[in-house]
Order: C-alpha cells, then structure tokens, then sequence
C-alpha cells in the first residue's frame, strides 16, 4: 500500500482490521500500540452554566434530551466495566459536572468501585463554594479549575456571563477542604487573554498551584477561532521569560500531557498543554466517555463505541466490559489535524476536555 509521509508514521497495524480478541479479567487494557489505557474522562452532562467562547458557538447549541443521557445506575455499571478493564483514575467533566443532580453520592459510588484509585474533577467552579466540602468528603481527590482571565470583565466576556467572583470563592473553598493540588487551567486566545499570560503565571509565586495554559483545539463549533486563536506554547514561554527569566524544567509525569515548568523560586508550577503544535499522542492513556453513553476514542477525532445500545439492551457488566475492551484496542493512533482532518461530530462542551 502506498503511504503518505504522514501516515508513514502511524504503525501499519492501524489500517488492518482486527477480530474482538477475548480476554482474562486481569489483563491491563492496551490499545494496539501498546499504549496502556487507565483513564477515563468521564462527562456527566453536555450543559453548562457558562458559554465560553472557544467551547461553545454563540448560537446554535443543542444540548442532549435527558432520557438520552446516561442515568446514575448505567454510569456507575460503565465505571464498574471499565475498572474492569484497567481503568484506574477518572476525571469528572462536561459540559459543568457540578450541575449533574447527586452529583457527591454520585462521586461516592464512582470512588467505592473496585479499582478505581483516583477521583478528580475539571470544573468552571461556579459552584464550588457551596459544594468543595462534601465532594472531597464523598472521596473527590482534587480539582482543575478554569479562569482564562483575572479582569472580570473580560472574563465575564471570554465566559460569556461568567462571575468571577464566584469562581475566586469556588477556588478558595477547594483550598481549605483540601482539594489538592490545585490546578488552573486558561485557554489563552490571541487578542482576548494573550495579554494577561505575565499575570496569570504569576499567580504560581504566591500560590502553590499548577498554572497550565492550553491551546485552543478546533472542536466543532470554535474551528475558526482556533484556526485565528492559536499561540503556540514557545510563543506563551517566550513572554513569560521575557518577565521572570528562564523556567525550570519540572519533574514530567509521562501521563501528564502538560509540559511542566517552574518560575525560578515559585511555590507554583506551570504547566503547557499544546495538542496541536506539539500532539502527546505516543503517550496517551485515556478515552472518553460521552453523557450520552458513548466511548469517544481519541479527543480530536469522531470515532466513537456505543455503550448506552448494549445496556439499554441488558449487557451484564462482563459483557461491558469486553465492549470496552474492544474499544481501547481499537482505539487510534493519534489525531489527524496535520493531515487536515478535523473533528465534526461533537464540540467541547460534550467531550469534556
Ligand atoms: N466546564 C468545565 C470547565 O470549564 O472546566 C469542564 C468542561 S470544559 C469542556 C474542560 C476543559 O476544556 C476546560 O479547561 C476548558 O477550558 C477546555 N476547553 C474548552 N474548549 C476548548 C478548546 N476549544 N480548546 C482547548 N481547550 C478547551
Ligand atoms: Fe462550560 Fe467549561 Fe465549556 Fe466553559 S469550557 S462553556 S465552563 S463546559
């Protein structure tokens, strides 16, 4: 078969066509490449309290009629079939995971599934004030929360709405239940926060947080905002050393797609996620679970596995499992953004991050 320079670099076992192998219960889950997958990113609602910019269209959203969403007791047999399958830590997203109905009896069931060993949490924070204590006392383990901005009002205007106030509160009240650590995430967007990257790194010299700035992905709906947004990671290092002089390389954890850094002397790190100009792919480990009930396979492509069909349909938790089994195995190299090929099935808000 003739192949592409591109595609030249992708294994050749990714055009064949596999059988569903069967597989021990202990068997680890590795996708085809080798790659062990234990994470699970684990979207719990397409709604939201805010409409940021580079997530969600101005117009035109349309969010996922209830009864198509995953209840409690089929998220949790997911949960039980994927620890079954390897998956060791979940992240709970969105959409807002926080405006999920039970959602700390929920993270108390998730957390007591044999197997599963950590419980985080990406969230706008907007409700964090009141609920911070009783996540971490149902067994939550930390949080990453997003402020793209620290003026509230071109915060309000990047949210779309967004108090930052409350978010400060929510912050604050991660801290002192003890939802460590701590990290901030900021999608820095050419001409709306790009001026505020000095600032925002700087809270990492009074804080001991993670401070992790991410490039804008062309999800459905924001394509052309990341195609004019876009400031690649060297560009963001760049201006802050300008500042603060030369980063220190940090400890990388492997499965952490943030490069990390330190401000020379700061009790904060900072970390760098760039999918597009510089793609983890060799390194990943996680997949996705949609709120809708489907396995979403890589974050910048469409392919999907549908789970919500077998259970509605009465799989047993075995029988799940070997579905997910099969998806992580099946599972693509990486995305196609340099060969043009971009995501249109489902935006941000309904993959979660
Ligand atoms: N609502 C929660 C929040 O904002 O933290 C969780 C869901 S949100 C979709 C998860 C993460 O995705 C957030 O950190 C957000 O900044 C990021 N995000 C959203 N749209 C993005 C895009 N187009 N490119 C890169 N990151 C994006
Ligand atoms: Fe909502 Fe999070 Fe998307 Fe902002 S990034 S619109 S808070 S889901």
């Amino acid at each position: 078969m003739e192949r592409d320079p591109i595609k030249a670099t992708i294994p050749l076992t990714f055009f064949e066509p596999r059988e569903i192998p069967t597989y021990a219960t202990d068997e680890p889950a590795r996708d085809s490449f080798g790659r062990r997958i234990d994470y699970l990113r684990v979207s719990l609602t397409d709604r939201c309290n805010m409409r940021c910019v580079y997530c969600m269209p101005a117009v035109g959203m349309q969010f996922a009629p209830r009864p198509e969403l995953l209840t409690n007791d089929e998220l949790l047999l997911v949960i039980q079939a994927a620890a079954a399958a390897g998956f060791r830590k979940l992240r709970l997203t969105g959409g807002e995971p926080t405006l999920r109905q039970d959602i700390v009896e929920l993270i108390a069931a998730m957390k007591a599934v044999p197997g599963i060993e950590h419980v985080a949490m990406t969230t706008n924070a907007l409700r964090l004030r009141r609920l911070a204590g009783p996540l971490k006392e149902a067994g939550l383990d930390r949080v990453n929360v997003s402020i793209d901005s620290l003026d509230p009002v071109k915060f309000r205007q990047m949210t779309r709405g967004g108090n930052l106030d409350e978010v400060w509160a929510g912050i604050q009240a991660a801290d002192e239940a003890g939802l460590h650590p701590i990290k901030l995430n900021a999608v820095i967007v050419r001409g709306m926060n790009d001026d505020e990257v000095v600032q925002l790194a700087a809270l990492t010299t009074r804080h001991p947080w993670e401070f992790r700035f991410i490039e804008v992905m062309p999800l459905t709906g924001v394509a052309g905002l990341a195609e004019e947004g876009v400031i690649s990671t060297a560009e963001l290092i760049a201006r802050i050393e300008a500042h603060f002089g030369a980063l220190t390389p940090y400890g990388q954890d492997p499965a952490d797609p943030a490069r990390r850094y330190r401000i020379p002397g700061a009790p904060g790190k900072l970390g760098f996620i760039s999918a597009v100009t510089d793609p983890f792919c060799a390194t990943c480990n996680r997949m996705r679970l949609t709120a809708d009930g489907r396995l979403h396979l890589c974050l910048l492509r469409d392919d999907e596995v549908d789970l919500r069909s077998a259970i509605r349909n009465g799989a047993t938790v075995t029988e799940i499992e070997q579905i997910v089994r099969h998806a992580v195995q099946i599972k693509p190299w990486g995305h196609g953004l340099p060969e043009g090929v971009l995501p249109t099935v489902r935006g941000m808000s309904q993959l979660g991050g």
